[in-house]
């Protein structure tokens, strides 16, 4: 397919093995918010998400997680941050679009299954979001 002529479509992969390491660790800090950075890389709009790092430190509680961007190492794998809502929605709150880092944010929300994530833009905008299983695109 040929998609010169036509606006990028923005559009977020997320690595199976991502996900489920998101799951555990949102399980374990609930009923606290967690957070990590999503490492990646991006190209022609395709974000494609493939491992995570822990922020050097961080500051969490039941309404807000975060971290002084200031205080991240300088690494051009960390393409944005995820964070769980361990209650409500997984729409970006106004915090987290003031404090939106990369290029992508994803919110889980509980009960922290496959169903419950969700990508957003920093202008609050939901993205696209596909999980790559391995074991399930081999039979391509
Ligand atoms: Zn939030």
């Amino acid at each position: 397919m040929f998609f010169k002529n036509k606006k990028i479509e923005r559009k977020v992969t997320l690595e199976k093995s991502v996900l489920d390491s998101v799951i555990t660790f949102c399980k374990m800090k609930h009923p606290n918010e967690g957070i990590l950075i999503l490492k990646g890389k991006s190209k022609n709009g395709q974000i494609k998400i493939d491992g995570l790092a822990i922020p050097p430190f961080n500051f969490t509680g039941p309404t807000f997680a975060g971290f002084p961007h200031s205080f991240l190492p300088f690494d051009n794998s960390y393409i944005g941050i995820v964070h769980s809502h361990p209650s409500g929605s997984a729409e970006p709150s106004v915090t987290d679009l003031n404090n939106f880092f990369g290029l992508v944010s994803l919110i889980i929300k509980s009960p922290y299954d496959d169903d419950s994530i969700f990508a957003w833009d920093s202008g609050g905008n939901a993205l696209p979001l596909s999980i790559n299983d391995k074991s399930e695109t081999e039979k391509n």
